[in-house]
């Protein structure tokens, strides 16, 4: 595959287009979840299917060469290290890939394989001789279009001639220019400026059209509209797919306003539970206090990785200044840093550069904890109204059931927050024992 016009973009958010203003953070988050994503997400729950036509037979496939794919394109399935389809790429696959062309609705959560599986039916379904846009996929963000975009050209390696443009700010094509690039990947703004008023693109001849990430387009000022003006102008049989993490009522609202008859698929995720884990307690006066009760269980077991959760930014600089200049080799994950050098850190930590990562709520969602062993709570979760943040307690510490490893967890508690910890054993109906720091004894 060839990708000219690399888009010249600086990353900035000043910007005169009303485009990716109001970027909010879901949209950061997914793609911090695209940079460290490692390997498929697993989910013990089983595929549900809702047939726009239940009569139909229903088709699953567990190999990728019962897709009856193009010879290149399943050569660069094999190149990316694929070797047998995702639970959602069975029965998404099959219905991607049918004729006459199907509409989908698909709600896994990230990771499972979504972006793989919209990518190979754009690339099955180009026609390589016809120098026009045929597949047209918005993205929330400039930034995920372009991840998308790298998929494209991986998967597509060996599809040498399909071309990907990226239709986004910061990537100007001269007016007049006929755009022979079979697929497009945008942001709605841009999409519908070069389809509208500046006629580069024309919809009619799309044939397929995806719109990724839903749940963060909704959230995004004036992208659901874009997004319902773009399909409106599409081929009643242009194939239309939609993709997202969560299915909140709203997301589900959109859905069905803009894909006609559609397929649903849903994968649930996996629940987290706090069940196999060990969770304690130590109370303490104050932050010196609460640093002292860490080191001595540092000192006292001996711990693989840990994560330290603050509760500010300003906790956690302290924190990792303290810890760095007792001689451990400690990173700070905060909200501060840009979603790349988030990546970096989260990267180097997974490697073992650093074996103690400190950072704040900002970014406990991202961090896929699966080799740490313990994870501290320097700071209760708490809101806004100073209760208890269950979710986020829960976020930080539990494991999923059925894939998660035992762990360890703990709570450094001041004496004026113990009625807090109290309501979080009772809201998860789970014990949090006690443990004297200078007796590490208890623990093993
Ligand atoms: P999603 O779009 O749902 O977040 P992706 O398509 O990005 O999921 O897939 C998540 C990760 O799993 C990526 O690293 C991707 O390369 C990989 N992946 C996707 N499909 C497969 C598969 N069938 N076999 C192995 N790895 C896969």
């Amino acid at each position: 595959i060839r990708s000219t016009t690399v888009p010249n973009v600086d990353g900035s958010n000043n910007t005169e287009d009303d485009d990716e203003d109001d970027v909010v953070d879901l949209a950061a988050n997914s793609l911090l979840n695209k940079l460290i994503r490692q390997s498929l997400v697993e989910s013990s729950h089983r595929v549900e299917v809702l047939q726009k036509d239940p009569s139909s037979p229903l088709y699953s496939v567990k190999t990728f060469e019962e897709l009856r794919l193009k010879e290149e394109l399943l050569k660069g399935i094999y190149a990316m290290g694929f070797n047998r389809p995702s639970k959602i790429q069975e029965m998404a696959l099959p219905m991607m890939l049918a004729h006459p062309p199907q509409n989908l609705i698909a709600q896994s959560q990230s990771g499972t394989g979504k972006t793989a599986a919209f990518v190979l039916a754009m690339l099955s379904r180009v026609n390589t001789l016809e120098l026009f846009p045929q597949c047209l996929c918005l993205a929330p963000t400039y930034e995920l279009a372009l991840q998308t975009g790298r998929v494209v050209e991986r998967m597509g390696k060996f599809c040498v001639d399909v071309q990907v443009m990226y239709a986004i700010r910061g990537n100007h094509i001269p007016r007049g220019t006929d755009v022979t690039k079979q697929i497009i990947i945008g942001t709605p703004g841009t999409v519908l400026d070069w389809c509208f008023k500046r006629k580069l693109i024309d919809l009619t001849k799309i044939r397929v059209f995806v719109l990724d990430e839903a749940d963060v387009m909704i959230d995004t000022q004036g992208f659901s509209d874009q997004s319902i003006r773009i399909q409106r102008a599409l081929p009643s049989e242009c194939q239309m797919l939609l993709f997202s993490a969560t299915f909140e009522d709203s997301v589900w609202q959109f859905a069905e306003r803009i894909i006609p008859d559609p397929n649903v698929i849903k994968l649930r995720k996996e629940e987290l539970t706090l069940n196999n884990i060990r969770q304690y307690y130590v109370l303490c006066e104050n932050r010196k206090d609460k640093y002292q009760a860490l080191c001595n269980i540092y000192g006292g077991i001996t711990i693989g990785q840990a994560i330290i959760f603050c509760q500010t930014r300003r906790n956690a600089k302290w924190l990792t200044v303290e810890m760095m200049q007792d001689g451990h080799q400690v990173s700070l994950l905060s909200g501060e840093l840009t979603v790349d050098q988030r990546a970096s850190i989260i990267q180097r930590f997974r490697d073992g550069k650093e074996k103690v990562l400190i950072t704040t709520n900002v970014c406990a969602r991202g961090i896929d904890v699966k080799q740490v062993t313990i994870v501290v709570n320097f700071d209760l979760p708490v809101n806004q109204a100073e209760e208890p943040d269950y979710e986020t307690y829960l976020h930080r510490i539990g494991r999923t059931g059925r894939f998660g490893k035992k762990g360890l967890a703990f709570n450094m508690i001041e004496v004026d927050k113990l009625p807090l910890l109290m309501k979080i054993q009772d809201h998860f109906n789970s014990s949090i024992k006690q443990l004297d720091p200078e007796d590490m004894d208890e623990i093993e």
